[in-house]
């Protein structure tokens, strides 16, 4: 085959040249394209040097030869990336080609793949004859209220793993917060018949709530469906609340929805083990007047809040409004100087900085007021000082007031009615003071959910007043052993050693002499490092104890020793936090005991072991304290065990991190990802809905 030697010159000026008369019509046509191609192309210098366009990632290049489908193959190549001569002189333009060249790949691979992976998706699926249980459309009556027993799930028969599971020893979990969804997340597979009740149908990132009620994020973005979270286990959903418990029978009184959630009925469900994981509703204090505030603590609540802030403003807006009530309107008070009432106020300033000033009226910028009422003489007075300092100052230049050593008296539809006291004057009267107010948040600590409030009736030995004392291994105290555990927000380790006083001495005098000698102050140390470990945090070396209390020096302690000396350390002894660092990690000690209860399962049944107790087979919880962070307006705080930073954008971007690594899902992680770019490119959403 006769292959023409094609001439090497600059590419955009090789003119044309004539054609070799000794070429056949068609040889000759190829070559007036391939001279043409030459003359327009950017992209060789030379068709001699063809062979090094082969390095494409595109087009695999040959030398042109003539026959009659290398027109065809040469005029291909102007779809394809430049040489590498061309590449040496024009590096941009050649990087850019490649750039443009690859993303049109990507774009139809990505294009390819969805529409592929939409044809697999949006098939249809037809499931006939699903078996069911008749068992789970019309379930027995029974227990003390006769009501509708539970035992059977609609799904139970579904498929195989349904059915083995459906004899797995029932897990009903109370709520689908924090520690519930940790308890899901390292429970194993398929070793429980697990139920979760709660009354709504998702989990929700509680730490960003003070951001939807502003817009800076959304709240689909903070939930994530209880049902997908569950799906892992294999296990049932229940939109319902709990309301009571039998625990003699293992019956949990469940309010479910009725007559397509118009009115509600009650049902038991059946447990072998039970969850309380119920979180804590808002402490009022006793205050008047609640009913005139806002609470945030679901994602109603910011839904609710991002109303009524965008309401106001609007009001605001009109030329209608007078002054006054304009001032009123503007006026947004938080009582409460705690993490969420200062994260709120922080979000609620700095969407009037960036948003209410750009497409309000600037009238509204100057008249906005944020005031942040704290009882105590700092904000985020669980902090370090440092921080607490920090987070003043920053307030004070973004315009946020801070009424300190302040209580509400009462809460009035336009106003707030506060009592201060000076600190420096602990015998003068409070002074009395009103603040005008369109808005109040009530953000101040935590109180029990009702079904908590039941349960604590229902035992004997519960004294704590925010939720139900559990010990060491999140056993509710007085409940049945082994059957009722308490998480989070809804419990408290029980860590009053001067209550059992009593028994502890009964049981470590063993030669009840009156006296406990130092062989049985170590074993009654040993057996409080177990079941008090917040409490044995304060005890120091066994022996450096014994001789501290040992007044008298006769080698033994008496009561009245070891009174003293537990009183002394109760009064250092502090519960664990209310926070979601606390429920996740409770819920994670919880789902490692039942796993390890499961993989020990057909051994305690082979050697008939019913009830095995837990602190035989698993460790009591210990929490690891990680940090605590707070949003302070474009800035951030952290605090860890006397070590803290606070400081501006990067700090803020680490809280950013943080958050964004603890969601629950992908989905979720996306979702904030655009919200926060969203804000940032396009600002907050400013309607109201
Ligand atoms: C605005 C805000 C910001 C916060 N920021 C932080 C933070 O930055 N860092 C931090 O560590 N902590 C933070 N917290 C605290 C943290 O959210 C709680 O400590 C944590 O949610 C407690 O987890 P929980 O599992 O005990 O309860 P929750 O997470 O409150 O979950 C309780 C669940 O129980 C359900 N439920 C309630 N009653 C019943 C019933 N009768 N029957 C069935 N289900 C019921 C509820 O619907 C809910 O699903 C914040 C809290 C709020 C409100």
């Amino acid at each position: 085959m006769i292959r023409p030697r094609l001439p090497v010159r600059p590419i955009g000026l090789t003119p044309l040249r004539p054609i070799k008369s000794s070429l056949s019509a068609e040889q000759q046509l190829t070559l007036i394209r391939q001279s043409r191609f030459k003359t327009t192309s950017t992209s060789r210098s030379s068709i001699g040097k063809q062979s090094s366009i082969s390095s494409s990632f595109f087009i695999p290049h040959h030398r042109p030869t003539i026959s009659s489908s290398s027109s065809s193959k040469i005029l291909s190549r102007g779809f394809s990336i430049p040489s590498k001569n061309f590449n040496a002189k024009y590096p941009v333009i050649s990087i850019l080609i490649r750039l443009g060249l690859s993303s049109i790949l990507g774009i139809v691979v990505i294009t390819g793949s969805i529409l592929i992976h939409d044809a697999f998706t949006y098939s249809e699926r037809h499931v006939d004859r699903v078996p069911c249980n008749p068992l789970s459309l019309k379930p027995r009556l029974g227990g003390k209220k006769n009501l509708p027993i539970l035992e059977v799930n609609l799904d139970d028969e579904e498929d195989d793993v349904k059915k083995a599971m459906k004899d797995k020893p029932r897990l009903v979990v109370i709520g689908g917060g924090w520690g519930a969804v940790a308890l899901l997340q390292s429970l194993p597979p398929h070793a429980y018949n697990v139920t979760l009740i709660s009354p709504q149908t998702y989990f929700a990132f509680t730490p960003l709530l003070p951001s939807a009620c502003v817009g800076t994020v959304e709240p689909r973005s903070l939930v994530e469906p209880l049902r997908k979270l569950i799906a892992r286990v294999r296990g049932h959903y229940l939109m319902g609340s709990a309301e009571d418990i039998d625990m003699a029978e293992r019956l949990l009184e469940v309010e479910v929805p009725k007559d397509g959630g118009e009115g509600t009925m009650r049902c038991y469900v059946p447990y072998d083990k039970l969850v309380i994981a119920c979180g804590s509703t808002t402490n009022n204090h006793g205050v008047k007047g609640l009913e005139h505030c806002y609470q945030l603590k679901t994602v109603p609540d910011a839904q609710a809040i991002r109303r009524k802030v965008m309401a106001n403003l609007e009001l605001a807006s009109l030329p209608t409004t007078t002054p006054e009530e304009r001032k009123r309107l503007l006026s947004f008070v938080i009582c409460g100087g705690g993490p969420t009432g200062v994260e709120f106020a922080a979000e609620l300033a700095d969407m009037m900085a960036e948003d209410v000033l750009k497409y309000f009226p600037k009238l509204l910028s100057n008249e906005v007021k944020v005031t942040v009422v704290q009882s105590r003489d700092h904000i985020l007075n669980t902090y370090s000082e440092k921080i607490s300092q920090y987070a003043e100052k920053r307030f004070a230049r973004n315009d946020v007031d801070i009424v300190i050593n302040a209580r509400v008296q009462e809460v009035m539809p336009d106003k707030v009615v506060l009592s201060i006291k000076d600190p420096k004057d602990k015998d003068g009267k409070p002074s009395s003071k009103e603040i005008e107010a369109g808005f109040v948040l009530w953000s101040t600590g935590i109180a029990m959910q009702p079904f908590t409030k039941r349960l604590v009736e229902l035992l004997p030995n519960q004294y704590h007043s925010k939720a139900v004392e559990v010990d060491s291994f999140l056993r509710v105290q007085g409940a049945p052993q082994g059957t009722v555990y308490a998480l989070g927000d809804a419990a408290t380790v029980h860590t009053n050693l001067i209550g059992d006083l009593y028994e502890l001495w009964d049981r470590f005098d063993a030669n009840k002499d009156g006296t406990l000698d130092y062989d049985e102050w170590q074993a009654m140390v040993k057996h409080i490092r177990k079941h008090y470990p917040l409490a044995s945090k304060y005890f120091g070396k066994i022996r450096d104890v014994f001789d501290e209390f040992d007044k008298d020096k006769d080698e033994k302690l008496t009561l009245n020793e070891v009174a003293a000396m537990f009183l002394g350390m109760s009064k250092k002894v502090t519960s664990y936090p209310a926070t979601a660092q606390v429920a996740a990690q409770q819920g994670k000690y919880l789902g490692g005991m039942f796993s390890k209860l499961a993989h020990q399962r057909k051994t305690l049944e082979v050697n008939g072991i019913k009830d095995l107790s837990d602190d035989a087979y698993y460790h009591p919880f210990e929490y690891f304290h990680l940090g605590s962070l707070a949003y302070i307006g474009n800035s951030a705080v952290f605090d860890y065990d006397g070590f803290s930073l606070a400081g501006g954008l990067l700090a803020m971007y680490a809280w950013r991190s943080i958050y964004w690594s603890e969601q629950t899902s992908m989905r979720t992680r996306m979702l904030l990802m655009l919200d926060w770019v969203k804000r940032g490119i396009f600002g907050r959403d400013l309607s109201k809905f």
